[in-house]
C-alpha cells in the first residue's frame, strides 16, 4: 500500500507541481507572497485518484499559512454542508456553480440545474432572490420551465447577470441617504 506521502514523491506529481507553480509565478495565489515555502493545493479530492490525475485548473499555488487556513476552511465547509437537508444542499450546489461561472472558473458550456432548489441557489449568487420572489419576468419564466437535468445556457446566464446588475442598481439607488 502506497502512502499519500510516497505518492507526492512520484515524478509525475513533481512535474505537475512545477507546472502549476510556474503558471502562478512561484507566488501564493491568495496573498501574493513569494518568500515563504510554497505548496500546490488540490481544490478538491476525488476518491482513488492520484495527486497528479487532476486538471491543472483545480490546482493552485499557496504559501504554507494560506494552505493551512484554506484546508481548515474547506473541511469546515464540507462538514457544515453535509449536515444540511438535501434541498438546502441543492441550493448551495447551484450557488457554488453560479459563483464559479461568474468568476469565469466554470469549465462547462452551460450550468447544469437539475432542480428548482439549484436554480434558487443560482439566483442567490446573482443577488436575484428578491426579484425571484417578486416574480420578475425572466426569472419567473426560467423557474416555471425548469425541468430535472435542465441546463442554463450562456445566453440565459448573460441575461441573468444583466437583470442582476439592473436589480442591484435599483436597490442601491433606492437606499436612503445616498445622493
Ligand atoms: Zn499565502
Amino acid at each position: 500500500m502506497t502512502t499519500y506521502t510516497e505518492l507526492l514523491r512520484d515524478p509525475r506529481w513533481q512535474r505537475k507541481r512545477l507546472e502549476v507553480m510556474e503558471r502562478d509565478n512561484f507566488s501564493c495565489v491568495e496573498c501574493g507572497g513569494a518568500d515563504r515555502t510554497l505548496n500546490v493545493h488540490h481544490l478538491y479530492y476525488a476518491k482513488g485518484r492520484k495527486p497528479w490525475e487532476y486538471e491543472t485548473g483545480s490546482l493552485q499555488t499557496l504559501c504554507e499559512p494560506c494552505h493551512r487556513r484554506i484546508t481548515a476552511l474547506g473541511a469546515e465547509v464540507h462538514q457544515t454542508i453535509g449536515m444540511l437537508c438535501a434541498a438546502d444542499q441543492a441550493l448551495v450546489l447551484g450557488y457554488a456553480r453560479a459563483l464559479m461561472w461568474l468568476d469565469g472558473r466554470w469549465d462547462g458550456d452551460s450550468l447544469p440545474c437539475g432542480t428548482r432548489e439549484e436554480l434558487v441557489g443560482v439566483f442567490h449568487a446573482f443577488g436575484l432572490e428578491t426579484a425571484c420572489r417578486s416574480g420578475a419576468g425572466l426569472l419567473l419564466e426560467i423557474a416555471e420551465n425548469i425541468q430535472p437535468t435542465s441546463v442554463l445556457s450562456p445566453a440565459v446566464l448573460d441575461r441573468l447577470v444583466a437583470t442582476g446588475q439592473a436589480q442591484l442598481t435599483t436597490l442601491t439607488s433606492a437606499e436612503p441617504g445616498r445622493p
